[in-house]
């Protein structure tokens, strides 16, 4: 069942997390507010217009800070619960639990000092609230917030700006649709230069939620009245206006308690020969039943929204912390451990990349499908076989002696020229998928969601991955060298052995010697030249690719992180948490969504708690 006192209290317990939780309706740091959700009564009014004395005569007992100047300069949020007849009176404040408070008069000061505890002697104001709760037999359930005076100057000591700061706080609490408004105005001046009336019409228009409450009646001038303001005349709010007689400074000076002066002030109702028709719905604990019941009917409409604004927010809280990561432990292990983590995310990634499943693999097979047999296509072979050449180089072998039967060494030195050309196409292989691994890793780091937060890593990961491949790189360049080289060192013999012999097919009329200088000699060197050339050729087609992906890709695949274990491995733990370092913002928007989202849920806990009446 839930009764008044259970809603009331439900929202005071939910208002004080949020001020635990740091939610005070401050829009700065763009994070969702419960504050502004939470139907609340502020209390505003100009200086000296009687709020304190509004406050101190709801709650039945003196405790506010008095003095000249701007006294209030933080919001005073104060929770009134109601306790079993004969219980003790006491008070209790946020900041200082456990501390239970039974003298008022450390109370005022306690207010006094945590004011300036937050705004310094430079008499700033703030807006971020205190919190008091006063628990008394006399009170009702009831929230109110107490705000700075508005005032149209400075008084000294106190800077010029703060007038207009004032004006915008009070404004950012009374603006909120949830905020009940108490407008004071004092009934010795005129209703049309109230500041609280001015505020309240522009905020609240059709003054729904403003309570209009007029102070100082007994201080009207003699044969004048207020009725046209508490009937509704003056200024028509759609909840009736509450006229207050409060203590004047006479009776505060002679120490008129509280019992005495609402007991005053019921009797001067009572026996005014104005206001007594009106005696039943006038007074300050008259205004303390009203607002409270008005309240709790307002928190009881605004329940399921705020139940369906809870449940949204923590959805919308949780997704966001999911998006930001969790937070990482301060030791060396947990650091490490994160570390590790990050790193099979990413060597995860990569090898889809390589195995397929994510693009990007393929290219290296383009590597070998095109782009090798292009450049072997496009060797000068022609150049190096032409008939000009092919005699240059086989006389220059001879000597002087011309060889007799085949030019062996002219047939080495051309095939030993020609093999020299396989070199380039062998390197610009390997340095083409040492591109495409270099991507690969560039890609993956990309696209590893985890190390997003992680700058740092994703750096010194991407260096010492680049630092493997290049290692990768030169074994595979010197593998492919070595295959040409091979084709070098030893010649196919069978290859020749298989040659039609020269000799037996030339004729017998045309002398030898002539015979191995003609034009068709020279020919037939070169293409059998070109002939052994294509079959190394394509031979290293084929081998040349089994060099990289032995050496580069697959040690990709093996030990592509082997190095940078080693060098994490190395690190001290300050190190390790330098590779950590975040984004300074993003770990502060964390801390902040973390402590929110304790908020919501704290508040869901609450909400949960109480069962409705429906
Ligand atoms: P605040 O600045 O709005 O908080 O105003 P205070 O509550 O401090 O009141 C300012 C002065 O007006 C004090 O000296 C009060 O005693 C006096 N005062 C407030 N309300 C009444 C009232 O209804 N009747 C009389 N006679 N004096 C009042
Ligand atoms: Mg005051």
């Amino acid at each position: 069942m839930a009764t008044m006192e259970s809603l009331i209290s439900l929202v005071n317990r939910i208002q004080r997390a949020c001020t635990v939780l740091g939610d005070h309706g401050g829009a700065d740091t763009a994070l969702p507010t419960l504050w502004e959700a939470l139907p609340s009564v502020a209390v505003v009014g100009g200086q000296s217009s009687g709020k304190s004395s509004v406050l101190e005569s709801i709650v039945g007992r003196d405790f506010l800070p008095r003095g000249s100047g701007i006294v209030t300069r933080r919001p005073l949020v104060l929770q009134l619960h109601k306790t079993e007849d004969g219980q003790p009176e006491y008070a209790e404040f946020l900041h200082l639990p456990k501390k239970i408070f039974t003298d008022f008069s450390l109370v005022r000061k306690e207010i006094a000092d945590e004011t300036d505890r937050l705004t310094g002697r430079t008499k700033q104001i703030s807006p971020i609230p205190i919190q008091l709760s006063i628990y008394s037999p006399k009170v009702v359930n009831l929230t109110l917030i107490d705000l700075p005076g508005l005032t149209k100057i400075a008084v000294e000591g106190q800077p010029d700006s703060i007038v207009q700061e004032i004006e915008s706080m009070v404004r950012s609490y009374v603006e909120k649709p949830n905020s009940i408004i108490l407008a004071i105005s004092p009934a010795n001046q005129d209703i049309a230069t109230s500041d609280a009336i001015k505020l309240a019409r522009e905020v609240d228009p059709s003054g729904e939620r403003t309570f209009g409450v007029l102070t100082k009646l007994d201080l009207m001038d003699k044969g004048t009245d207020a009725l046209d303001v508490l009937e509704g005349r003056s200024y028509k709010l759609q909840h009736p206006w509450v006229g207050i007689v409060n203590r004047s400074q006479a009776d505060i000076n002679k120490n008129v308690d509280m019992i005495a002066a609402r007991h005053k002030e019921r009797e001067y109702f009572a026996t005014s020969p104005e206001y007594s028709h009106l005696s039943s719905t006038m007074g300050s604990e008259y205004l303390a039943k009203l607002l409270s019941k008005h309240l709790e009917s307002v928190i009881r409409v605004k329940i399921p929204s705020i139940t369906s604004l809870i449940n949204k927010t923590i959805e919308e809280l949780e997704s966001e912390m999911d998006h930001l990561g969790r937070p990482i432990g301060v030791d060396a292990g947990a650091q490490l451990y994160t570390i590790l983590e990050l790193c099979r995310a990413f060597e995860k990634i990569f090898k889809e990349h390589l195995d397929g499943g994510r693009p990007g693999g393929d290219r290296i097979y383009g590597v070998f499908d095109n782009q090798l047999p292009t450049a072997l296509k496009k060797l000068p072979f022609d150049r190096h076989l032409s008939l000009q050449n092919v005699r240059k180089v086989v006389s220059e072998a001879d000597g002087y002696q011309p060889h007799l039967i085949a030019p062996e060494q002219g047939y080495r030195r051309l095939i030993e020229g020609a093999l020299n050309y396989f070199r380039g196409p062998a390197e610009a292989s390997v340095d083409a998928v040492h591109l495409v691994l270099k991507e690969l890793v560039r890609k993956s780091i990309g696209e590893t969601q985890e190390l997003n937060r992680f700058p740092t890593l994703q750096s010194e990961l991407a260096a010492s991955c680049h630092q493997s491949l290049e290692r990768f790189r030169e074994d595979g360049k010197k593998t492919a060298i070595r295959l040409v080289d091979m084709e070098a060192s030893y010649l196919t013999v069978e290859f020749f052995r298989n040659l039609p012999q020269e000799v037996e097919k030339g004729s017998n009329t045309v002398a030898p010697t002539v015979d191995r200088y003609t034009e068709g000699h020279f020919r037939r060197i070169a293409s059998n030249v070109s002939s052994y050339i294509g079959m190394v050729s394509e031979t290293l087609r084929l081998s040349v690719p089994k060099a990289a992906v032995h050496c580069q890709v697959r040690e990709a695949k093996r030990s592509l992180l082997s190095l940078f274990y080693a060098q994490v491995g190395r690190k001290e733990a300050k190190q390790l948490g330098l590779l950590l370092d975040e984004d300074p913002a993003l770990m502060e928007r964390r801390v902040q969504c973390a402590k929110r989202l304790e908020l919501y849920k704290s508040a869901r806990d609450e909400i949960d708690a109480v069962s409705w009446a429906r």
